[in-house]
């Protein structure tokens, strides 16, 4: 059974309002969710698989360490139990999401959450992600339903392999069937597999991870940095002649480990807010009480300069980790050092302060 809001707003109304503490799991974006929540004067818990705390210490971003001997454990009651006595509040963010498990933050998780708890699995799940998009016409890559429709280059992504090994490219329907013969004699992939194919029109573009933060407090959307993703081994093997790529036959994955701050042509921006503003819309029609918070909207630039979204994060994404300290665009807005994690808790302040924790906690 889902779990109630009133649950959730009963255990909020006993917390000491004057005593929050602002909490995640360690890893992900959390070392500047936390520094951020302490440079608005709040106390901070990071939850942390034991031998995985150095950074945090290192760093000392957190006031109370609640070790775990591993990360879903995050769930267990008796941790559940310890963040309510503190007051805490959660931040979800991708590995929080991915420890916890959908099912859980859903259904048994009562720890008040930051955010809609209830659009997670919209952008997990490729359909509902693609039902966000379409609701409000934003520019996504075209959809292949079979490979024999294959009439250009498409990217091809399997379930599961997000970024990982098994996204290939391809253009035509033979090309596609010989790269899944050769997967399939690798043991890359199933039989079962196949038929899950997601085929996507292949974007020969730039890739900006543009990042958002919408308040319902001041009902704004407001665009608070970019990145560009930095992926093994894509981005490395461009360092090696073409020739050489060729002759070692090389299959790209495209895994991210790291990301690039960037910044788009400024002609561009106008197209970054319209996009943001639809996907606000959509996700406030389709799965109340819709973006609430950070979000993350995954570009590519084409040459005719549109702005194609290929993937989005419903919460904060990995990315913003690009500008701890602020990016050229938090700066328009609210000067120096406005990282993401520290624009969470000025919201959370602000709702504090107006009495309107219910419109911002799920
Ligand atoms: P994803 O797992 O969907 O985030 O994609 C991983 C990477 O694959 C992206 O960062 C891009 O480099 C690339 N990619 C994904 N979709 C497309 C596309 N439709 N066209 C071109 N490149 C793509």
């Amino acid at each position: 059974m889902s779990l109630e809001k009133k649950e959730i707003m009963n255990l909020l109304d006993k917390y000491d309002k004057d005593e929050i503490t602002i909490a995640t799991l360690g890893s992900h974006t959390s070392l500047h969710i936390l520094n951020g929540a302490k440079e608005e004067g709040f106390k901070t818990a990071v939850v942390c698989e034991k031998g995985r705390e150095i950074p945090y210490k290192r760093f000392n971003v957190a006031d109370e360490y609640i070790l775990v001997d591993k990360f879903s454990d995050i769930v267990n009651t008796d941790i559940q139990k310890r963040l309510q006595e503190l007051n805490s509040i959660i931040i979800p963010h991708g590995s929080f999401v991915a420890y916890a498990g959908l099912d859980e933050i859903e259904n048994d998780f009562t720890v008040p959450m930051y955010g809609n708890r209830n659009i997670l699995r919209w952008e997990a799940e490729r359909d509902l992600e693609r039902k966000l998009l379409v609701e409000e016409n934003i520019r996504i890559p075209k959809k292949y339903d079979k490979p024999e429709n294959i009439d250009r280059s498409v990217m091809v992504k399997f379930p599961g392999a997000r970024g990982g090994r098994g996204y290939f490219v391809a253009s035509s329907y033979d090309e596609f069937d010989h790269k899944i013969n050769d997967m399939k004699s690798r043991g890359w992939i199933e039989d079962e597999d196949i038929e899950k194919a997601h085929i996507e029109e292949y974007v020969a573009g730039c890739n900006y991870c543009i990042h958002y933060f919408y308040s319902p407090l001041n009902d704004e959307v407001e665009l608070m940095g970019m990145d560009s993703r930095y992926e093994s081994s894509i981005d490395g093997v461009v360092r090696i002649p073409a020739k050489d790529q060729l002759d070692i036959n090389f299959e790209p994955s495209y895994l991210i480990t790291g990301n690039h701050p960037v910044v788009m042509r400024e002609s561009l921006l106008t197209q970054v807010f319209e996009i943001g503003d639809r996907l606000v819309r959509s996700a406030n029609k389709l799965v109340a009480p819709g973006l609430n918070g950070p979000f993350c909207m995954q570009t590519l630039v084409n040459d005719e300069l549109e702005v194609i979204v290929f993937e989005i994060s419903a919460r904060i994404d990995g990315g913003t980790n690009s500008f701890m300290d602020g990016s050229p665009y938090s700066y328009l807005r609210y000067g120096s050092g406005m990282s993401m994690g520290r624009r969470i808790a000025l919201e959370i302040k602000a709702a504090i302060e107006k009495g309107e924790l219910n419109k911002i906690i799920t």
